[in-house]
């Protein structure tokens, strides 16, 4: 441990560098060390004297958390936790961390982005001027945002972003989110089937699970009136995407802007890669130089925190309360 007090092994991470890391531990003066491992042999080889773990995509299975004596601490870079065993975990005292706020702002402005490009067509007609054809009539109709509706299924805190955001182009924003008790300002709390008839625009910001694994589906679809844009920059499996290519060969909507797929990368035979009214990113809505950076010091500080015997800032586990290692207890 070369005279450091505490060890701090990142599992594994794809970010080029771990400076920021590096400058949120040295404060501690905790020895950290990048494994770059995968495999239940060899994180139990890298971490077996860790105090804290910094994790991405490595499995932190039960089996790799019970031969960890020292670790009171497991923060992950991002949201989701599925790479960790939360049972283990909290059995073993340790406390699971996440970051679920580090990109709220990139999201919100791919979801605008995206809905911008649509209705102006910016990229069609980009495609069309550096073929050789410069004429706009190829893309009319195109219509103004003013006076347009905006349904966002899921207020959270990228909603409620998109909502910030939209409402300065003149769009009326409406929400289907079954846990909002009370309408955020300015924005029409409505049920799901009122949001799908009256909306012009419908942008999904609500979470993976098994009550949203194709929410959008077949019989959704029909109910949208107004033949919407949909947009999606939460996750690919919300929207059933078989029936989503039927919707547009039906012309149930006018065009569809996807951030995340059901399959990411899509096959290179998928059909939504031809149309023209669909426009796609590569799952990049999380992505800036500065969230990146944010999430880096963010992820590490959580570990910090609990080293230094203070409740981090996002607990996954509150149920560890009461047994955890590090003696903290988490309110
Ligand atoms: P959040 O937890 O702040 O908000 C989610 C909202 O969805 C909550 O208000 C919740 O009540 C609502 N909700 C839950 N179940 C619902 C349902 N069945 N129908 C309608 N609403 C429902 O989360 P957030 O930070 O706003 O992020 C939203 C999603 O964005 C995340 O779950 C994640 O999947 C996605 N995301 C994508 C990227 C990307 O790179 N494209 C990056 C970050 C997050």
């Amino acid at each position: 441990m070369g005279g450091h007090q505490y060890q701090v092994i990142i599992t594994d991470c794809d970010h080029g560098s771990i400076e920021e890391e590096k400058a949120e531990f040295s404060q501690i003066g905790a020895e950290l060390i990048l494994a770059q491992v995968q495999g239940e042999k060899d994180l139990i080889r890298f971490c077996k004297d860790a105090d804290g773990i910094l994790n991405q995509y490595a499995l932190l299975t039960r089996k790799v958390l019970e031969s960890l004596p020292k670790c009171k601490v497991i923060s992950r870079y991002g949201v989701g936790v599925d790479s960790v065993d939360l049972e283990a975990a909290t059995d073993l005292g340790m406390i699971v961390a996440n970051v679920p706020d580090y990109c709220m702002d990139e999201v919100a402005n791919q979801t605008i982005a995206m809905i911008l490009t649509l209705i102006r067509k910016t990229a069609f007609f980009d495609r069309k001027v550096k073929s050789g054809e410069w004429d706009f009539h190829s893309g009319i109709p195109i219509y103004r945002t003013k006076g347009k509706t905006l349904g966002l299924i899921g207020c959270g805190k990228i909603g409620l972003e998109v909502a910030r955001r939209i409402s300065a182009f003149g769009v009326k924003v409406m929400t289907f989110d079954p846990y909002l008790k009370k309408a955020p300002e300015g924005i029409e709390l409505k049920d799901f089937d009122t949001v799908l008839r009256e909306s012009d625009f419908i942008s999904i910001h609500c979470p993976l699970n098994d009550s949203t694994r194709h929410l959008i589906g077949e019989k959704e679809f029909e109910k949208m009136e107004k033949k919407p844009l949909l947009i999606n920059t939460s996750r690919g499996p919300i929207v059933d995407e078989k029936a989503l290519l039927q919707a547009l060969g039906e012309g149930l909507l006018s065009g569809a802007g996807l951030d995340v797929l059901e399959k990411e990368p899509p096959d290179s035979r998928n059909p939504m890669l031809k149309m023209e009214n669909v426009i796609f990113s590569p799952h990049v809505g999380f992505y800036s130089v500065e969230s990146i950076s944010e999430l880096k010091r963010r992820t590490a500080k959580n570990v910090v925190d609990v080293l230094m015997g203070r409740q981090p800032r996002y607990v996954v586990n509150r149920e560890v309360t009461g047994k955890t290692r590090a003696s903290i207890s988490i309110d």
